[in-house]
C-alpha cells in the first residue's frame, strides 16, 4: 500500500484547526493527523505544504460547466473538461448538473458521464447527476429554456438513472403532483430539491412532509420573503433542517444576504455550490449562447447581452469560502462543513468524505492562504495536482 506524508499543514476540518500538522495517508485513506513529526522512512511521497491550508476536498453538488464546455453539450469531451476544471478548483467530488433540455439530451449527457466513469474518472470524481429541471415553474426559469419545461414524472428520472445514477433533482414543488414526487424520488434514492419555484409555504409543506429537505440555490429563482406570505426565502429561515444551496460569489447574493444566511441559519444545513457555467475559467469578453440568448462575461459576471440579467456563475469553491469568511468572520473550522461534509452527509457518505480525520478518504485540497487557489489536490490518496 502506498504511503504519503503531508507535512507542515494548517489543517482545517469541521471542528478542527491545527497548524503545523502532519497527515499520514495509506492507500486511499487518512491514517493519522497529528502535531508530531513522523519518520519518513519507507514513505513513498512526502509533500511539504508549509504556510498553506489543508482541507477536505470540496464537494460541488451544482455545477453545469467550465472551460467553455457544458455538461449538456453532446460532445463527450464536455464531462472531461468539466471534471478537469473542477479538480483545478479543489473539487474532488461533484454532481454534474443538467439544464432544462429534451429527454434525449439528458440521456446523452448521462451516457457521456457513464463513459467518463468507465474510463476511470481521472480528474474529479462524480458518483451521479444533479437534474436541474426539467420539472420547474415556467415563470421561474432564470436562464433555463421554458420550451422544455414539463410536469414531474418519476418515470423519466428512472430512465436517466438506468444509464447513470441520479443523486439530486431540482423541481418546483407547487407543480401538479409535486408533493408526491418528493416521496417517489426518495424511494429510488434521489434527493428531491425545491428550486426554480413560485411556491408558497403551504406548497412546500406537502413535499416537506414527504421527506423533501433540500433547496436549490437559496434565494435565487424562488419566491421572496413577504410579511404576509413568507415564500421560499422565508421557509429557508423558518425551517432549520432544509439543506440550502448557496452561491457565495457576492453577485447572486449580496454580501449582506450572505451574512444573514450564514449567521442566522444552522451551518449544519448550508451547502456552498458554484452553479458554474461554461464561462467558468474563461477570460473577460468570452461570449456564448444559452437557450438561444447571448451571454457575455465581463468583470467575472456572466450576463445576458440583452437586458443584463445574470446568467450563471464563474465562482470557484475556495473563493466562495473566502467571501463568506471575510463577510461573516465565522472561523474556517466552522464554515468548512458547508463546502464538503454537509453535502457528504446528505448524499450518504458522511462517514468517509468531508473531513480530514483518521479513517476518512484522502480527498484533500491544499489552499494558498493569499489567493485561496489550490496549490495541490489529492483524490483517493493520490496527488492529481
Ligand atoms: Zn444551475
Amino acid at each position: 500500500m502506498s504511503k504519503t506524508i503531508i507535512k507542515n499543514a494548517h489543517v482545517i476540518s469541521p471542528g478542527i484547526d491545527i497548524e503545523g500538522a502532519t497527515v499520514l495517508i495509506e492507500g486511499d485513506k487518512i491514517k493519522s493527523v497529528s502535531k508530531k513529526a513522523l519518520s519518513e522512512k519507507g514513505v513513498d511521497t512526502v509533500v511539504d505544504v508549509r504556510g498553506k491550508y489543508l482541507m477536505p476536498g470540496f464537494i460541488d453538488v451544482h455545477t453545469h460547466g467550465a472551460l467553455t464546455y457544458d455538461f449538456c453539450d453532446s460532445d463527450p469531451k464536455a464531462i472531461y473538461e468539466l471534471a478537469r476544471g473542477k479538480l483545478e478548483e479543489g473539487v474532488t467530488t461533484f454532481l454534474p448538473t443538467t439544464l432544462t433540455v429534451s429527454h434525449e439530451e439528458l440521456a446523452q449527457a448521462a451516457r457521456n458521464l457513464k463513459a467518463y466513469a468507465e474510463d476511470g474518472m481521472k480528474y474529479a470524481k462524480t458518483p451521479g447527476i444533479h437534474l436541474e429541471g426539467p420539472f420547474i415553474n415556467v415563470k421561474c426559469c432564470g436562464a433555463q429554456n421554458p420550451k422544455f419545461v414539463r410536469k414531474p414524472e418519476v418515470k423519466e428520472v428512472k430512465e436517466i438513472a438506468k444509464i447513470y445514477p441520479v443523486k439530486l433533482i431540482s423541481y418546483a414543488v407547487e407543480t401538479e403532483g409535486g408533493a408526491k414526487f418528493a416521496k417517489d424520488c426518495l424511494k429510488i434514492g434521489v434527493v428531491p430539491s425545491c428550486g426554480h419555484t413560485g411556491a408558497k409555504l403551504k406548497d412546500l409543506m406537502g413535499a416537506y412532509k414527504n421527506g423533501l429537505r433540500h433547496m436549490t440555490h437559496f434565494c435565487n429563482q424562488m419566491t421572496p420573503l413577504h410579511h404576509r406570505e413568507i415564500g421560499m426565502v422565508g421557509a429557508g429561515f423558518l425551517i432549520e433542517d432544509l439543506n440550502t444551496e448557496v452561491i457565495c460569489d457576492k453577485i447572486h447574493l449580496c454580501p449582506d444576504m450572505l451574512k444573514l444566511i450564514f449567521t442566522r441559519r444552522s451551518l449544519a444545513h448550508i451547502q456552498m455550490i458554484t452553479d458554474s457555467l461554461r464561462c467558468s475559467h474563461c477570460k473577460d469578453g468570452y461570449a456564448f449562447t444559452m437557450g438561444g440568448l447571448e451571454v457575455k462575461l465581463e468583470g467575472g459576471e456572466a450576463r445576458l447581452v440583452k437586458g443584463g440579467n445574470l446568467a450563471g456563475s464563474t465562482l470557484w469553491m475556495g473563493n466562495g469560502l473566502k467571501n463568506v469568511h471575510e463577510v461573516t468572520g465565522i472561523p474556517l473550522k466552522d464554515l468548512v462543513r458547508t463546502t464538503s461534509w454537509n453535502q457528504a452527509i446528505e448524499l450518504g457518505w458522511g462517514d468517509e468524505l468531508g473531513k480530514v480525520e483518521k479513517g476518512f478518504k484522502a480527498d484533500l485540497v491544499v489552499l494558498d492562504k493569499k489567493t485561496w487557489k489550490p496549490a495541490a489536490v489529492f483524490v483517493d490518496g493520490a496527488q492529481r495536482i
